[in-house]
Order: structure tokens, then sequence, then C-alpha cells
């Protein structure tokens, strides 16, 4: 990974294009500087560019908070808050995600483990992985290792793939896939129902979870459509016996509807938006309260 060697050359290049590629170009040489600031000892989990946020899913029935998803933030020094939805796509391109994935992996592992240590109930922490991501030759030997170096136990780390992530190479990725889970993580698909997954191919991922996109959920108290896909899912989910997640549930009329058709588990604003770690350990704390003895 060479960060400073490029610099110049960008700068040559972007006088001759257009607004939104030298955009792009000036966002990728942030992403190079925020790495390597977050890379610095000292750095980790501490005020770097890049944090992570950690959104609770809960269990439909019980309403416990059984896991935690990380999401990354990019805190720009000059333009504030910037989206992954703005960023990844560009790691993706420039294959800084690989780096940067495997960051977040330390980073949330590391984390999940602080708080087993602080004697909160235990909680999976999953972390997205994306299309150049999973194809890279040592995804699973970077987790294996952060793992290692964290002392989280395997059975606590879920990553979450999307169908045309492994789409792309079916065989590779199912092999992947398979190494993952004898290694103990477990696998969900993310965003299930908007990639194009085969449903022979479905039967062939060894996967724990599917995750319902939140595009099936948001209207899924008004449209006959949304629910017919989100009861199909779920159904389907349960046929192979995975466990079936819904995201972005923000209103009760969705998480009730979700319940009453047996959807296992939910994420979203009405539970609680992505937050600080501080925050999630105490909601664990809360819970560890609650419970009796
Ligand atoms: P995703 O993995 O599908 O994550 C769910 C997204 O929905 C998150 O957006 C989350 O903040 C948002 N969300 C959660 N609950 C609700 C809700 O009730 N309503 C609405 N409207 N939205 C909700 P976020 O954090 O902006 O992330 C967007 C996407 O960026 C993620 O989608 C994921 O694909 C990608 N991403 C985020 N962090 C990482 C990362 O560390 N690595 C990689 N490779 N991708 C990441
Ligand atoms: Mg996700
Ligand atoms: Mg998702
Ligand atoms: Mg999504």
């Amino acid at each position: 990974y060479r960060a400073k060697e490029n610099k110049n050359s960008f700068q040559f290049y972007a006088s001759e294009m257009n607004a939104s590629v030298e955009e792009k170009l000036v966002l990728l040489e942030g992403l190079r500087s925020a790495l390597d600031a977050c890379l610095e000892p000292g750095c980790r989990g501490g005020d770097c560019q890049f944090s992570l946020l950690y959104q609770p899913k809960v269990d439909l029935r019980t309403g416990r908070l059984f896991g935690v998803e990380a999401l990354i933030r990019w805190n720009h020094p000059e333009h504030g808050m910037i989206s992954p939805l703005r960023f990844i796509g560009l790691a993706e391109e420039s294959g800084l995600i690989v780096p940067i994935g495997e960051w977040v992996v330390r980073t949330a592992c590391a984390q999940a483990q602080a708080w087993r240590a602080a004697g909160l109930p235990p909680l999976t922490v999953s972390v997205n992985v994306s299309a150049r991501q999973f194809e890279e030759k040592r995804l699973v030997e970077r987790i294996a290792d952060a793992l290692r170096d964290t002392g989280l136990p395997p059975e606590a780390l879920e990553v979450e793939v999307t169908e045309s992530s492994i789409m792309r190479d079916l065989a590779r990725s199912v092999d992947k896939m398979r190494e993952l889970e004898a290694m103990g993580v477990s696998l969900s698909i993310d965003d299930f129902g908007t990639g194009y997954s085969s449903l022979s191919a479905l039967k062939s991922f060894p996967i724990s979870r599917l995750k319902i996109d939140k595009s099936f959920v948001s209207d899924l108290a008004h449209s006959a459509d949304d629910q017919a896909i989100a009861m199909a899912v779920i159904s389907l989910g349960h046929k192979l016996n995975l466990r079936v997640i819904a995201e972005g549930v923000e209103t009760e009329q969705q998480r009730d509807f979700l319940r009453a058709n047996d959807c296992d588990e939910m994420q979203g604003y009405l539970f609680s938006r992505p937050v600080p770690a501080a925050r999630i350990a105490e909601m664990l704390a809360t819970t560890l309260a609650s419970e009796p003895a």
C-alpha cells in the first residue's frame, strides 16, 4: 500500500479533468491520508478521521439486543461527515477498500472484545465486506489475524456480503465462505432481494442469516407488493434454516408486520440509529441490570 507516491501525478491530471473527476481525486487523496492517520499507532479507536458507529440488532420476539453492525464514518477535516455511500464506491474502485476494510475488521473486533472484557453481555459484531474486499486473496487470513490479535472468539464475528459480491465469482466465493464458516465466523447476505443470486446458488451458501433490504421495509405498512416480498423472504429463509433480519425498520407498523409474519430480528431507527461504542455499552449495561440474576 503506497499513499504518498502518487500525490503529484494526481494534481497533474486533475487540471485536465472536469470537476467531478477532480472532486473524485481530491476525495481519493483525502481517503488515503485519512487511512494513513488511522494506521498511526495510538490512533486506533481514538479520534481518527475514520470511526465506527454501531447499530443495534434486536430479537423481534424477546426484544433482546443480540448484535451490532459496525458502520464506518469519515469525518473529513474540511468537509465534515461524509457518508459511506459517497466514499465506499471510490474506495472500491481504487482498491483502498482493502486496507480500509482491514482497519474496520480490526477496530470492530477490538471493540467487541472490549465490551466482553468489561463484563457486558456478549454480542455478535458484524462488518460489511464489499466486493473487491471479498475477492481479495488474503481476506480470510486477515480476518483470522484480527481475531487472534484482539482475542475475539470467531463466533462473535459476522461478515455481511451482498449477493452481487458473491456472484462475481460464485465458485470461489463459496470456497471462501466455507473457509470463514470453518473458522467459526458467520455470514449473512446483506440487502437481500436487490441482487441477482439464484435460488440454486443461495442453497449452496454456508450462511446463517438473510437481511431483508430496507427498500422492501420502508413501504411495508402500505405496499401489498412489499408485504408479499417480505413474507416470501422470511419463509424462504426459514425453509433454508436461516435467520431473517429486516433492516431499516423505522415505524411500529413495520415492526408489527414483521413480528406478525415471523421475522426473527430487526435493525433500524425505531430501536436505534447507529451510535458510538460507549452508547452500546450503556445499552448493554441496562439490559444486564434489568435481567434476573
Ligand atoms: P448497509 O450495510 O446495508 O447498512 C445499512 C444502512 O442503512 C446504514 O447506512 C444505516 O445507517 C442505514 N440505516 C439503518 N437503519 C435505518 C433506518 O431505519 N432507516 C434508514 N433510512 N436507514 C437506516 P450507512 O451507515 O450510511 O451505510 C451505507 C452503506 O455503506 C452500508 O449499507 C454498507 O453497504 C456501506 N458501508 C458502511 N460501512 C461500511 C464498511 O465499514 N465497509 C464497507 N465495505 N461498507 C460499508
Ligand atoms: Mg450491512
Ligand atoms: Mg444492509
Ligand atoms: Mg442496505
